[in-house]
């Protein structure tokens, strides 16, 4: 994922990912949330191995992809910044939010900064500066005859970006795949921290339960990116954290 270096953050009310333990979550209603251009034909996309993470950056021209309302305050509108993976070694664990002590193959965060503070380095010193919109993945079966056809626009091209610091254009609606996901009307969100160092506390994390299929064979390409020293990125998720006083919240409808 990008780096942080250089700016000041927040430590000290919750860090993330977390586990998600249903007898302590709240049903809350909200107002509508809204996500706007994800999945749009216009424009460019690109994947980009930063020796971490497989990112995609949204360019070109096309609408700047937003997401306001829900659990986001004073008619905040946060826009798209990037979308990364988190893997592990192998199907059964890879995601870095878990439920009730579930884990799941793979997680997507789709991030987003807060445009008031108008630059993405200005909004990690803010506890509202993020927002970050995660999906969760499973391996469904270990054949690969039924490849989840949308997700191939990205695995298909993660053979051309092993190396670290290369990329390639991609399918600018890549992301068609967060549609079938995204339920508006029911989704998890409490506030928390990236999830890679320095952690700061500065996300406001809103998590879809519906779970996306893979194949293993789609996974297995991440494991195939290769980190500054040329090894394979194996593994790239951070261990569930305590709560700090953090309330988790279901919005529901
Ligand atoms: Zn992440």
């Amino acid at each position: 994922m990008t780096s942080y270096t250089g700016a000041i953050g927040l430590r000290k009310s919750g860090q993330s990912p977390i586990d998600i333990i249903d007898k302590i979550v709240r049903p809350k209603r909200f107002p509508p949330l809204i996500l706007n251009g994800h999945w749009l034909k216009d424009g460019n996309a690109t994947l980009f191995n930063d020796g971490e993470t497989a990112n995609i950056f949204l360019n070109g021209d096309r609408i700047p992809s937003t997401v306001f309302g829900g659990p986001l305050v004073n008619d905040d509108k946060y826009e798209f910044h990037n979308a990364h993976f988190h893997w592990g070694e192998n199907d059964c664990r890879g995601s870095e939010h878990t439920i009730n002590g579930t884990w799941f193959s793979m997680e997507c965060h789709v991030m987003h900064w807060n445009r008031k503070y108008l630059t993405f380095e200005e909004c990690l010193r803010h506890r509202d500066g993020l927002c970050a919109l995660a999906y969760l993945f499973l391996v469904q079966s270990r054949s690969c005859q039924y490849n989840h056809i949308k997700f191939d626009r990205i695995s298909e091209n993660l053979q051309y970006i092993q190396n670290v610091g290369s990329e390639i254009n991609i399918s600018p609606n890549s992301l068609c795949w967060m549609r079938e996901a995204t339920d508006c009307s029911s989704y998890y969100t409490y506030q928390g921290s990236i999830t890679v160092e320095p952690y700061w506390e500065c996300v406001t994390w809103i998590i879809f339960p519906v779970i996306i299929p893979v194949q293993s064979c789609q996974l297995n390409e991440f494991r195939k990116l290769k980190n500054k020293n040329g090894e394979f990125i194996k593994s790239n998720w951070r261990d569930v954290q305590l709560l700090r006083g953090q309330r988790i919240f279901l919005a529901i409808s």
